[in-house]
C-alpha cells in the first residue's frame, strides 16, 4: 500500500479497500504522538487498517482530533470532555465542543461516562456532563462514546443510559473488560460493544468468554492507543497497526476466520458511526 492511499476519498476506494479493519477508537492528539503520528497512520495503512476515529477527551484534544480528520481522509474525529475531566465541562466549554459536533468529519461524541475510579470531579458533576453529552449526540445524531470503569460505575452508566439514551440512538461501550453478564446489559441498552487490545492478556479470560458470547453485529474493534498494547507489546506504546493481533485473538476465540472477524467489525463500526456501507 503506498502513502497515496491516505488521500484517497473514501467514495473512491475499493470494495476490497472498505473491508479493512476500522480502529473505532485512538488518540493520536494526546502527548505521546505528537512527534510521530503521520507515520503510525501509515504503518496502520500498511497493516490494513483502513480508518481510524481519533477521540477528544477536553476542548484542546477535540479541536486537534478534527484537524487531524481534516488532513487525512481515513481520520474521523469524535469530541468530547473526558468524565474525568467533566470538572471542565462549562457551558462555555459545552459550546466549544456543540460547534465542533456539527462538522461532518465528526462521527462521535465522546469519550464521554463515569469514571469513579480517577481523583476527579464528583459524581454529580460527571453524571451531568454525561447527560449534556448523550443529549448532544442526539440532536448532531452522532454516535455517543462511553467511558465507564469498575461494577459500580457501570451500574450507573446503565440507570443513566435508561433514563436518557432513545432507542434509535447509536452508542458505544468504549473498552469493555469485563464479563458476559454486564456485555448483555449494555447490548440490552442497544450499545456496541468495542473491544481494545487487553483482550489478548492472558489474565482476561472472563472478558473472552463474553467477547465468544457476544452478538456478531454489536462487537467493535478499537485501541485506545496510546495505551493498552496488545499482549506482543505490553509495556510498549500501542499504535493502530497493532489491532490486527486483537482482531486475530477475537476471530480465534469465536471460531472464526480472520476475514470474517474483519468484515463484520468493520461494517458494524461504519453502522455505529452512521456513515454509509
Ligand atoms: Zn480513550
Amino acid at each position: 500500500m503506498t502513502f497515496a492511499f491516505l488521500f484517497v476519498k473514501w467514495a473512491e476506494r475499493s470494495e476490497a479497500d472498505r473491508m479493512q479493519l476500522i480502529d473505532t477508537h485512538c488518540h493520536f492528539n494526546l502527548p505521546p504522538f505528537a512527534a510521530d503520528y503521520p507515520e503510525a497512520v501509515r504503518r496502520a495503512m500498511d497493516a490494513g487498517i483502513s480508518d481510524m476515529v481519533v477521540v477528544g477527551c477536553d476542548v484542546g484534544s477535540s479541536l486537534l482530533a478534527l484537524e487531524m480528520a481534516e488532513k487525512y481522509d481515513c481520520l474521523w474525529a469524535a469530541v468530547g470532555i473526558h468524565p474525568c475531566d467533566a470538572q471542565d465541562a462549562t457551558a462555555e466549554a459545552v459550546d466549544q465542543i456543540a460547534e465542533l459536533a456539527a462538522h461532518p468529519r465528526v462521527v462521535a461524541i465522546g469519550e464521554s461516562g463515569l469514571d469513579f475510579v480517577c481523583d476527579g470531579p464528583s459524581r454529580q458533576v460527571q453524571r451531568t456532563a454525561f447527560e449534556e453529552f448523550i443529549n448532544m449526540a442526539a440532536d448532531f445524531d452522532k454516535a455517543f462514546i462511553i467511558h465507564s470503569r469498575q461494577g459500580e460505575t457501570n451500574t450507573e452508566v446503565l440507570e443513566l443510559l435508561a433514563q436518557t439514551k432513545s432507542p434509535q440512538q447509536r452508542v458505544v461501550r468504549h473498552c469493555f473488560t469485563e464479563d458476559t453478564a454486564l456485555l448483555n446489559d449494555y447490548i440490552a441498552q442497544g450499545c456496541y460493544i468495542s473491544i481494545a487490545g487487553n483482550v489478548t492478556y492472558p489474565g482476561n479470560q472472563e472478558l473472552r468468554e463474553a467477547v465468544k458470547a457476544a452478538p456478531a453485529d454489536r462487537i467493535v474493534l478499537e485501541t485506545d492507543c496510546p495505551g493498552l498494547p496488545p499482549q506482543s507489546h505490553r509495556g510498549k506504546r500501542n499504535e493502530p497497526a497493532l489491532m490486527v493481533e486483537t482482531a486475530a485473538k477475537i476471530a480465534q476465540v469465536r471460531g472464526v476466520s480472520i476475514e470474517a472477524i474483519v468484515a463484520q467489525t468493520t461494517k458494524n463500526a461504519w453502522i455505529a458511526y452512521g456513515q454509509p456501507i
